[in-house]
């Protein structure tokens, strides 16, 4: 039904935006994201990127939308306000090597607290290299991410968040997205692991985020 973490050649991915679209069309999505990592991007791929989006998706039945996947930093996002302003949703997610499940913690809750990030990417996909956070460090999590009104993705890649978390996010009106974090066309739309934990958490059409375009 829904895939909004793919990449493609604009960044480490090996397929173009239509190849994406076409095999979310063969298995049958209602929902598209292109989300390709912002560091690869200068101004004018950036705008090059919006405007094979734009036009891939006005010849599709699939709604198609914009996204980019931002790194978070100890400095905060490198998000430029510039990309912001014209994308449809922004992922944000730790790619930097860290030490303790608290770091994680603390890098996340900046994410969680800037305003132009909406979705949380692989949220816990270090944890077992990293050791896992506490339950009260989970709830500052999940509290923060309720009263700023992100959401997570579910993650068929990483399989993370696991499922109490994602319950969770259920009970306190915490959206959702499906994430194949495909790097290959074929890759597009594999979220079946996404949707049997939405499904096993008690998730319904309206815990997840664009629902209304679904
Ligand atoms: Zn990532
Ligand atoms: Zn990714």
């Amino acid at each position: 039904m829904m895939d909004m973490h793919t990449h493609t050649s604009y960044s480490d991915g090996v397929g173009t935006i239509l190849e994406n679209l076409a095999e979310a069309e063969r298995k049958g999505l209602r929902l598209l994201g292109i989300s390709d990592h912002i560091h690869y991007f200068t101004p004018k791929s950036f705008n090059a990127y919006l405007r094979d989006i734009n036009t891939a998706g006005k010849d599709s039945e699939i709604v198609l939308l914009s996204g980019i996947e931002a790194n978070i930093e100890p400095n905060g996002q490198d998000i430029v306000e510039y990309f912001a302003e014209r994308l449809d949703y922004i992922i944000a997610s730790v790619h930097r090597w860290v030490e303790t499940p608290r770091e994680y913690i603390e890098l996340v809750k900046t994410a969680l607290m800037d305003d132009n990030v909406d979705v949380i990417g692989h949220f816990g996909a270090n944890f077992p290299y990293i050791g896992y956070p506490s339950r009260d460090e989970l709830m500052e999590i999940l509290e923060l991410a309720e009263a700023n009104g992100k959401a997570f993705e579910i993650s068929s890649r990483y399989r993370v968040p696991e499922l109490d978390f994602v319950r969770e996010c259920i009970k306190r009106g915490i959206k959702l997205t499906f994430a194949s974090d495909a790097h290959w066309p074929k890759d597009v739309g594999n979220v079946s692991w996404s949707e049997k934990v939405f499904r096993k958490a008690g998730g319904r059409k309206e815990d997840l985020l664009f629902s209304e375009l679904l």
